[in-house]
C-alpha cells in the first residue's frame, strides 16, 4: 500500500469544467483514486479545512472562493502520494508554476489555482479525515 494524500479539484477548476482533463493527469501519473466525492463547502467549513492559514492575510478570500462552488474531494494512493502530487500540481502561484504542471495548464491566478494537496503526513491525515470516514477508505 502507498502513502495517501488529499487532493481537491477546486471551484475555479470544476466551474471550468475541466474536472475530467485533470482526473486523466492524475491517473496517467499513476495514482490510484481510493475515493471522491464532489462537496459544496460552507463558507464554515472552508475555514475549518484551512484552519491553519487563520492569520494569513488571504485567509477570508481564500474560504470564500473555496466555498463559491462545488470542488471535486479525493484521496489518492500512490509510493511518495503526498510529494508526488505537489509536483505534478506544481507551485501555488501559476506564474512560477513549471511547464507541464496542472497549476501552470489550469490556475488562473494564485488563489483560483484549480487543485489542492496536502504538504505534510499530518497534513494529509487530518485533511483525509475531515471529509471521509475510515469505511470509505478500507
Ligand atoms: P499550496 O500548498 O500550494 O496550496 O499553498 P498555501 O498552503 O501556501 O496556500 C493555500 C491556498 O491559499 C493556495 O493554494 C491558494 O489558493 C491560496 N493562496 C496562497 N497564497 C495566496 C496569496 O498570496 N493570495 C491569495 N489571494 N491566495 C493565496
Amino acid at each position: 500500500m502507498g502513502e495517501r494524500t488529499l487532493a481537491i479539484i477546486k471551484p475555479d477548476a470544476v466551474e471550468r469544467r475541466v474536472t475530467g482533463r485533470i482526473i486523466r493527469r492524475i491517473e496517467d501519473a499513476g495514482f490510484t483514486i481510493r475515493a471522491m466525492r464532489r462537496v459544496q463547502l460552507s463558507k464554515r467549513e472552508a475555514e475549518g479545512f484551512y484552519a491553519v492559514h487563520r492569520e494569513r492575510p488571504f485567509f477570508a478570500s481564500l474560504t470564500s472562493f473555496m466555498s463559491s462552488g462545488p470542488a471535486i474531494v479525493m484521496v489518492l494512493e500512490a509510493p511518495d502520494a503526498i510529494r508526488q502530487w505537489r509536483t505534478l500540481m506544481g507551485a501555488t502561484d501559476p506564474a512560477k508554476a513549471d511547464s507541464g504542471t496542472l497549476r501552470k495548464e489550469f490556475a488562473q491566478s494564485i488563489e483560483r489555482n484549480a487543485t489542492h494537496g496536502s504538504d505534510a503526513p499530518e497534513t494529509a491525515a487530518y485533511e483525509i479525515g475531515y471529509f471521509f470516514a475510515g469505511v470509505d477508505l478500507a
